[in-house]
């Protein structure tokens, strides 16, 4: 499963504590023992030089009796917590805080020396201790001359528990950072971790082509940015689909249907079903079919070619004035027919733009096609130009059956046609207006349709004026 990464995180933090507290039973333990050793020492090692200066000195100079220096120094034990001796340069023992009748013999194998350099020595003590005890000494000098030592003895379990305390202190300590770095995991997956994973199983779905899931994360970092960035991603691509597929099904439709007429009329003719004198009527119609066909794979050409970036342009300035007028010309023979007339209002007797004349003739073609294919016989259709702000407005205006409110914003796709239209004209592909919008935008120019259903449709398009020409 590609749960890695919360996995290795689980796993950082059961390291953490486990690291923790071996750091805590090793170094700090080590540590902390050698360091209350130390200072038990230093402080048993001014006790000994006290009772050594004062005590042990005047037991020898006995300016004190035995049993007075006895009952101080037990005293001071006992406050201590440890055994104080006074022992002899041979190791036997005169004075013992525990008790009132030392034993004669020497202290087997004494040696001062055994300290080295150090005031204090840890172990049992010559075999004298049946645990550890911490030993630390100070000569009695008198005259100069060292006439015995003062021995003080504390048990070292005494300083391990206190070493123990510390330690779990310590490791109360640990425990607390532990919790707290659990705080910062539950943050860290709450605010990390899920949303990754969101993103992750919709990025999973979007690799199957399912682009329908959306990513729920709103919040105002870079995780809130990725994801919504994500969600327009897919929806996008999840139109750019729709798109494809609605254009797809659209294409077929369009050439199954004269398809399948042609091919009905020709075996019929074939086998005889039509009869000879009305073949003709028949091979009419096939014909139409064939134009319809025809019309449709030219306009599929054309659109393709503005499909792609960088459309090339022929830019030139010339007069859409006398554009206009041409391409009006070039419907008179339909217009008389539906009995059309046609109203050129326009500004100055040139007004020159510059653009791609042939797409723009092509343009004002599909335009005024439309608007006589749209229009009632005995109306009129007006051509507007107007000049404002660098730019020339071009309107094609008819009082024909008009558009329906819920078709105005589809007009604009490709095999799209109202149902309005459907009847008036069988002819229609629907890509008219898509390669009319694809040469507007390609001028980086804009196109916008007026429509209310029934009582006619006025589209205007922009085109830049063109500079004064200096002849
Ligand atoms: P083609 O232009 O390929 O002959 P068409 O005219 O049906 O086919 P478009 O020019 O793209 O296709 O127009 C799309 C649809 O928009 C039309 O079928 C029609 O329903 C609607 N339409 C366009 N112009 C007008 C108009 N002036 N009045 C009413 N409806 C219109
Ligand atoms: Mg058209």
């Amino acid at each position: 499963m590609k749960r890695t990464l919360y996995l290795k995180l689980l796993l950082g933090y059961v390291a953490f504590g486990i690291l923790g507290f071996i750091t805590i039973a090793t170094f700090t333990s080590h540590h902390s023992m050698n360091y209350i050793e130390t200072k038990a020492a230093e402080n048993l090692y001014r006790e000994s030089n006290l009772i050594a200066s004062n005590y042990a000195t005047s037991y020898y100079r006995q300016t004190k009796t035995l049993e007075d220096v006895q009952s101080q120094i037990s005293a001071i034990a006992t406050y201590l917590n440890a055994d104080v001796w006074v022992v002899d340069t041979k190791g036997k023992i005169l004075i013992d805080s525990a008790s009132t009748t030392p034993s004669d013999t020497p202290i087997k194998d004494f040696d001062i020396t055994s300290f080295g350099t150090k005031y204090y020595l840890v172990g049992d003590f010559y075999n004298l201790y049946s645990e550890d005890v911490l030993t630390v000494f100070s000569p009695i000098t008198i005259n100069y001359k060292v006439q015995g030592y003062v021995l003080i003895h504390q048990p070292v379990a005494q300083l391990t528990s206190f070493n123990n305390g510390i330690l779990n202190i310590s490791y109360m300590t640990l425990a607390i950072i532990f919790l707290c770095a659990f705080v910062v995991l539950g943050l860290f997956t709450y605010t990390v971790y899920i949303p990754i994973r969101k993103i992750t199983e919709a990025a999973k779905e979007y690799a199957t082509g399912d682009f329908s899931k959306q990513i729920n994360i709103h919040k105002n970092d870079e995780i809130g940015y990725l994801a919504a960035s994500l969600n327009f991603m897919a929806t996008e691509l999840s139109t750019l689909e729709e798109d494809q597929r609605k254009f797809i099904a659209n294409v077929s439709h369009d050439f199954r249907s004269p398809l399948t007429s042609i091919k009905g009329y020709i075996e019929a003719i074939m086998d005889g079903t039509i009869p000879y004198e009305m073949q003709d009527k028949y091979l009419n119609i096939i014909l139409f079919e064939t134009e319809r066909l025809n019309k449709l794979t030219q306009g599929m050409l054309e659109l393709n070619k503005y499909g792609k970036k960088g459309t090339m342009l022929d830019i030139s300035r010339f007069d859409i004035n006398n554009t206009i007028k041409m391409v009006v010309q070039s419907f008179e023979g339909t217009c008389t027919q539906k009995k059309i007339s046609f109203e050129l209002i326009l500004t100055g007797q040139t007004l020159f733009v510059s653009a791609d004349m042939s797409k723009i003739q092509q343009v004002l073609y599909n335009l005024i096609d439309n608007a006589i294919k749209f229009s009632h016989a005995d109306s009129s259709i007006t051509i507007e130009t107007t000049e404002k702000n660098e730019k020339v407005f071009v309107s094609v205006k008819d009082t024909g059956i008009g558009i329906p409110k819920d078709s105005i914003k589809k007009i604009w796709e490709r095999f799209y046609k109202t149902d309005l239209s459907r009847g008036k004209d069988k002819k229609g592909t629907g890509l008219g207006l898509a390669i009319v919008k694809e040469i507007i935008s390609a001028h980086n120019e804009n196109i916008n349709v007026i429509s209310t259903e029934g009582v006619g449709t006025e589209f205007i398009f922009t085109l830049p004026l063109a500079e004064e020409k200096n002849e």
